[in-house]
């Protein structure tokens, strides 16, 4: 589940995120912004971020 909120209808809440359809599931309109909750997100997800900066770390101190 993604949060959105529309900027041309202030509706706010929750849906299934589509990427093909962006637009506000309320009024159509495109000015839609989307946030994805970190707490939502796959724990392989959140590790994979979380070792990317390991990594970046390591490098610098070899
Ligand atoms: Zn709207």
């Amino acid at each position: 589940m993604a949060r959105f909120r529309c900027g041309a209808c202030g509706r706010e809440g929750e849906f299934a995120y589509d990427p093909q359809h962006h637009e506000c599931p309320r009024c159509g309109s495109f000015d839609v912004v989307f946030a994805l909750n970190i707490d939502e997100l796959p724990d392989e997800f959140v590790q994979m971020l979380l070792q990317a900066e390991t990594l970046d770390g390591e490098k610098n101190e070899d």
